[in-house]
């Protein structure tokens, strides 16, 4: 591994129009498993999560539901805040677009861009789609309608600031060419590549709206008539996150993020605009996008209308939080959409985690205590796993594959057993080559267990204060058989 010392990873920040789906919850969990496996490594990480909170659309569901906007916010942002929570993701700090620290960051980067000269004003017709918060050209539309949304988009006329994002289409094409993995997947950074070709005047980016039309959002410096379009304010709460404009330090330390992490309907969003503001204000550019796909459910995508919307507590319920961590990274790959099955998860509980792992730890340490009152000298044994493999894949995203390395570790280890025979060991007497059995084992065990950590933190624990202290204990079942009516 390359020598890093500090690690800055982003999630998206989660638009407060709705409380938390799946989706974002596995976004926090691949964030995750990434600020732990660095921080495993010593590594300094800050990990910013949080809530994006302007918006004609979040206005507009407040006033539907008859609440204000600000005890709106609070509810929804709070539902994020307990997702994280829930899901034991370690987060640094949690940001709330809506906070004092943002409206000075985000309005710090607008006068920067201002006075570079890259932000214009032009008056500004075309169809707006209220829940892409968009303009959509034509050639966007289907029947008229938003692909997205389904709807028809008013037709809005008003003066706006513009980003010159034409300005920086050269440089955005050096960068992509001078950086080949700015975005990951491959896939991903050709969807973005090919839009590039395609930058003329007519892209460059509205990002204001008149007061008149949005009153929810954070003003425009020097000018009271305008508020900022939200991809404007909401892309710098990354800076916001590590101190930005005030911590000079923090943000010299910290700053340009290592990665954001990203679901891949906002690529174009981070991989464009983003980088082409912070050309604009001479910042440094982060280092990559990390582009994931989306969860699907029996094949086809989560909708209301199927009544397949799997809710991230409903998960919890069923399987507990490792568990589900666990069957989430270890059924979705990282960089393409992947696939939920309920009965196909229920096996995978029962085949990995019960039968495989929870049985070698309980069958480990049952004997370790059976023949040896828990007292034995601990061996070491070959490498299990692939370390240097292992610690590729994650860099790589590829979290399902590194799991992969560490359940066949647990399977070769099941096998071992079986082999081995140690209460056939112990019924002839032969105590010294079930001591090194088992403490090989138990060692095999502490290793893997560590490996586990970033995906499955308290499982991980529980394992190691099983066998990885003086004496070994056998606890409760890790993987308890699930409830029947679920
Ligand atoms: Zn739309």
């Amino acid at each position: 591994m390359s020598k890093v010392q500090k690690f800055y990873i982003t999630t998206a920040i989660a638009y407060v129009n709705a409380p938390p789906h799946i989706g974002f919850a596995l976004e926090l969990i691949f964030a995750d498993v990434l600020a732990r496996f660095y921080r495993q490594q010593d590594v300094e990480v800050r990990f910013l999560t949080g809530t994006d909170e302007h918006g004609q659309k979040i206005l507009q569901k407040a006033t539907d539901m008859g609440k204000e906007v600000h005890t709106f916010t609070d509810e929804i942002s709070h539902t994020f805040h307990v997702l994280a929570k829930r899901f034991t993701i370690s987060n640094t700090d949690f940001i709330r677009t809506t906070e004092e620290r943002h409206r000075e960051a985000a309005q710090d980067m607008w006068r920067r861009v201002r006075d570079a000269g890259y932000i214009y004003k032009k008056k500004y017709s075309g169809l707006y789609c209220v829940g892409c918060e968009a303009y959509k050209t034509e050639h966007e539309l289907v029947d008229g309608k938003c692909i997205d949304h389904k709807t028809i988009p008013q037709f809005l006329e008003e003066e706006n600031y513009f980003f010159k994002l034409s300005a920086f289409k050269t440089q955005l094409l050096d960068l992509y060419i001078a950086h080949p993995d700015f975005v990951v997947p491959s896939s991903k950074f050709n969807e973005v590549k090919s839009l590039l070709k395609d930058i003329d005047e007519s892209f460059d980016v509205s990002i204001s709206r008149s007061v008149e039309h949005l009153s929810w959002g954070i003003p425009v410096p020097d000018d009271a008539s305008h508020v900022m379009y939200v991809w404007f304010d909401a892309l710098v709460n990354y800076m916001t996150g590590v101190g930005f404009p005030h911590d000079a330090d923090t943000f010299a330390k910290f700053w340009p993020a290592d990665v954001h992490l990203i679901g891949k309907e906002i690529n174009r969003f981070h991989s464009i605009l983003w980088p082409a503001m912070l050309m604009a204000a001479d910042l440094p550019l982060p280092k990559q996008i990390a582009v994931h796909g989306w969860i699907h459910v029996d094949g086809q995508k989560m909708s209301k209308s199927l009544g397949n919307v799997i809710q991230p507590d409903e998960l919890i319920e069923v399987f507990g939080i490792d568990a589900s961590r666990y069957l989430l990274l270890s059924q979705i790959p990282f960089t393409n959409d992947g696939d939920w099955n309920w009965e196909r998860s229920k096996q995978k509980y029962s085949a990995d985690l019960a039968n495989n792992l929870g049985n070698l730890v309980h069958r480990v340490t049952s004997m370790s205590v059976k023949y040896f009152s828990g007292s034995l000298s601990r061996g070491e044994g070959d490498e299990v796993v692939d370390i240097k493999k292992f610690h590729e894949h994650i860099v790589q995203y590829k979290f399902d594959q590194a799991l992969q390395l560490i359940f066949a570790a647990f399977t070769i280890l099941n096998q071992q057993v079986d082999e081995k025979k140690p209460w056939t060991l112990a019924k002839e007497g032969r105590m010294k080559e079930l001591e090194v059995c088992l403490g090989e084992w138990l060692s095999h065990i502490s290793v893997l267990a560590e490996l586990l950590k970033p995906f499955m933190p308290e499982t991980a624990e529980r394992i190691l204060e099983r066998v990885g202290g003086e004496k070994i204990i056998v606890g409760e079942p890790l993987f308890p058989r699930l409830e029947e009516h679920v």
